[in-house]
């Protein structure tokens, strides 16, 4: 991991630390943000964020990824917090394997999940291993996290690699034009979407 810098974000300042990944993790680097004091032991809130070209970049309305990573940078600038980014498209599948899915969902009329199956891929292919060894520079074992997702894999995953505090926080947006994408994500993949947050920047 680089040494820390300072970022200016629409949340106010942020620090930051690049970091790179082991080879053959579904991830290649990213970035994490924090806004935690020195030496602080408390709860903290945490984000793992993967990154999502089409809505960061192209802004699509099909996913609400990117109003996720807003409104948890958003958090940072008022509590202590952790923002994991990593470069992994498609839950770890990477971009071609994305962008195939998405054709076989318009042409087939599939959700995500079948469009995967389809493609001989696992729903998810993320371990979140990198993630939780960027956690561990920051945080004790037994701190109190509190996982902003409405995903709770994620918790599972971040209890399985060793924290011990791991409480989930709902992160849900209120925008209409992903209620297919959210719909399938609560049937088929199991996302608790229950709470509502405001995840405009
Ligand atoms: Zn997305």
């Amino acid at each position: 991991m680089t040494p820390e810098f300072r970022l200016q974000t629409f949340a106010g300042p942020l620090t930051a630390r690049h970091f790179t990944a082991p080879w053959g993790s579904t991830t290649t680097a990213g970035v994490v943000l924090t806004s935690l004091p020195p030496g602080s032991d408390g709860a903290v809130s945490v984000r793992l964020q993967s990154s999502c070209l089409f809505s960061e970049a192209f802004r699509t309305a099909d996913c609400d990824c990117a109003l996720q990573l807003c409104a948890s940078i958003k958090l940072l600038g008022v509590e202590d917090g952790i923002v994991v980014y990593a470069y992994q498209e498609g839950r770890g599948a990477g971009l071609e394997l994305k962008c195939r899915s998405i054709m076989l969902q318009q042409e087939k009329g599939l959700h995500t999940a079948a469009a995967y199956r389809e493609l001989g891929l696992p729903t998810d292919l993320r371990d979140f291993e990198v993630e939780a060894a960027v956690l561990r520079e920051f945080l004790q074992p037994s701190q109190d996290i509190r996982l902003l997702t409405n995903n709770p894999r994620k918790v599972e995953q971040l209890s399985a690699h060793g924290f011990t505090a791991v409480s989930r926080r709902p992160l849900v947006m209120k925008n209409p034009s992903v209620r297919d994408y959210l719909d399938e994500k609560q049937k088929v993949l199991g996302h608790l979407i229950d709470d509502v947050e405001d995840g405009d920047p």
